[in-house]
């Protein structure tokens, strides 16, 4: 069985960029839904044994799609910390950031270019920030449910576009819900991931 992760954080701490409200909705609803669908479609088969992440590379339909959601929120929810703790300056002193200057330039080149990639994806699914075996970093499209780890990458950092992760807060807006989350985004968690 599958349960619901805990959030590493109180439910009000990622305002402004995120409120409590949708964070409820999107933890406490959503993604309990994707774990309940995955637990029924799971009963009987192989897949009660396996991982995620085994899952995620092996399934298809309606638990490969259930599956990815919580594979994919849980990556999203565990990379955020409250905007007060953040020091967007920390990343100069990470290993992923070292990558992420060496791979796109600088770090407002790679903001730029993982915003656009986030922008440019129509209808719902995620933008990602992914390794490839020789740790070269690579920004990714998934569409749906869709997980880098299904192209041989291996998944860092994610951008969940589908409109219940913004639209309570941002309506459309979804390119300024985008720019607004890099205030929240954890560096040591992404670049713990890295270095995996
Ligand atoms: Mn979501």
């Amino acid at each position: 069985m599958f349960t619901l992760i805990q959030l590493p954080y109180a439910l009000d701490k990622l305002e402004p960029i995120i409120s409590a409200q949708t964070l409820s909705f999107h933890h406490g609803k959503h993604l309990q839904t994707y774990v309940d669908n995955l637990n029924r479609l799971i009963v009987g088969t192989d897949y009660e044994q396996m991982s995620l992440e085994d899952i995620v590379c092996k399934a298809n339909g309606g638990i490969f799609n259930n599956a990815g959601q919580i594979l994919n929120h849980n990556l999203y929810f565990t990379q955020f910390k409250e905007v007060s703790q953040n020091q967007e300056s920390e990343i100069d002193n990470l290993a992923i950031g070292k990558a992420i200057i060496r791979d796109f330039g600088s770090y407002d080149n790679f903001k730029s270019e993982f915003e656009k990639a986030g922008t440019a994806l129509f209808g719902s699914g995620w933008v990602w920030l992914a390794a490839d075996k020789d740790g070269k970093l690579i920004i990714t499209q998934e569409t749906n449910a869709g997980n880098p780890l299904t192209k041989g990458l291996r998944p860092l950092l994610t951008m969940d576009v589908w409109e219940h992760a913004y639209y309570l807060d941002y309506q459309n807006r979804r390119a300024a819900h985008l720019q607004a989350l890099w205030a929240i985004i954890n560096w040591q968690e992404v670049s713990r991931r890295y270095t995996a």
